[in-house]
Parts: structure tokens; sequence; C-alpha cells
């Protein structure tokens, strides 16, 4: 069993991370599962600094979303966790965001598909959730759960996506990705027609086998950079929605 002191540790690192990227701000949050306890570790909600969040600063909650420590509450759309986390064993770990160029996503009226060979962790799409609401209550959290049924991510109409995986390094790796793969089909759009990556040559490049070991690379090169971050936007401004 991995231990909350490590769980806890991870969790603020990969919250971290996201906030030296933009991907997280004033809004968005990311949780880790601990099995055998049923214990959900969740970052704290909206206005919290999630550049500078330690360890100590994670609410624990069960998968009713009862905080069962400290003074704070989990962020308001925690059923966005505790459904992923209830139903699959290989949804560990969820990040919800509202990164800038993946978010575009869930706004315009066009289906994901990857565009690099690293998207091709996507190969099985990218749902969309269709309501535009936010999700509140265990019955939005369960219908959203439907929509991504077993797939690594969605796209909450109007609002932003969600990223599930086997633990935080998987998540942060494979949100990375989601955006990047947004960004460079935006970018490649300007050009003419955006090719995608087919789901025959996807599984040809087989990036679910060696994803552990991307995503683990990736996540010791991020611990690196974030180590000597600033914890200042690289601009001294700071998007509001990410
Ligand atoms: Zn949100």
């Amino acid at each position: 069993m991995t231990s909350e002191k490590e769980l806890r540790e991870q969790l603020a690192t990969c919250t971290r991370i996201f906030a030296m990227q933009g991907m997280i701000g004033l809004f968005g949050h990311v949780s880790v599962f601990q099995p055998e306890t049923k214990t959900v570790f969740i970052t704290p909600g909206m206005g919290s600094d999630k550049g500078s969040l330690r360890p100590e600063d994670m609410v624990p909650m069960d998968l009713d979303g009862k905080p069962l420590a400290g003074k704070e509450g989990p962020p308001v759309e925690w059923p966005i966790h505790t459904a992923l986390h209830g139903a699959r064993s290989d949804a560990v770990s969820v990040a919800h965001l509202h990164t800038p160029n993946a978010t575009l996503f869930a706004i315009a009226k066009r289906r994901f598909q990857p565009v690099t060979l690293q998207g091709a962790v996507f190969s099985d799409g990218v749902p969309l959730y269709p309501e535009a609401q936010l999700i509140t209550n265990p019955e939005r959290g369960n219908a959203l759960m439907k929509v991504i049924g077993d797939k690594r991510a969605a796209l909450l109409r109007g609002h932003g996506i969600v990223v599930a995986g086997q633990n935080l390094q998987e998540v942060l790796y494979t949100s990375l990705v989601l955006e990047d793969d947004a960004k460079k089909t935006l970018q490649a759009a300007a050009l003419g027609e955006v090719g995608t990556i087919s789901p025959e040559d996807c599984r040809a490049f087989g990036a679910e086998i060696a994803l552990e070991r991307r995503a683990q690379r990736a996540w010791n090169y991020f611990c690196s950079l974030a180590s000597r971050w600033d914890r200042q936007p690289a601009t001294g401004r700071s998007e509001l929605f990410p």
C-alpha cells in the first residue's frame, strides 16, 4: 500500500508542476485514491495557490465527499473524482483542469483526435460530457462516468477536461500530452488540413506499452524543473481559468 505521506507528497508535486505549466490556477483540482482505506486525497478548492501547495494542504475525504480531517472541505466538484475512483480500479489518480488548449475542444464542435505519436495514448478518443454544468453532485458524477467509460479522458462542455490514470505520474504525463496535442492541432490548422494519427498507427506505435517508462521520465524531468522554479508565472501575469 502506498503510504498517505507518499500520496500527499506526490499529489502536491504533481499539482505544482501543473501550475508551473500553466495548466491549473484559480480553478482545477487533482486527486489520488488509496484503495485499501477507500480514502481520496484531493487538492484544496478555488482560490488556493496551486503552485505553492504542500503535502499537508491536501484534503482527505471518503467516496461520499465527506472530509475526514482538517477544517477545509473538498472542492465543490469533488463528485468528478469520487465517481471515477469508485468505479474504476485503473483510475487511481484523476485531474480536472481548465487547460487553455484542450478546453477549446470542449467548446468547438470538433472531435479530438491525436495528431502526434505521443498523442497515440488517446487512440480511443476523448468523449464529450454534453451538459454545460458543473459536476457538483453524485448523479452528475455518475453521468460523467458513463460518458468517459474506460477511456483516459473526457471533455466537459464549455468547461474543461478530466484525465484519469493508474498513478499521478501517468496523469501528469497524459494531461501534458493531451494539452500539447490540442495546441499542435490548433497551430497546424492554420497551415491547412490537419492529419490525424489513425487508431491503427496509434496501436502500431505502442504508446500504451511504453507509457509507464515515458510517464516516469517526464515526472523526473518536470520534478527537476519544478525544484528550481521561482513559483511566478513567467510573465508576471496569470490566466484566470487554467
Ligand atoms: Zn471545473
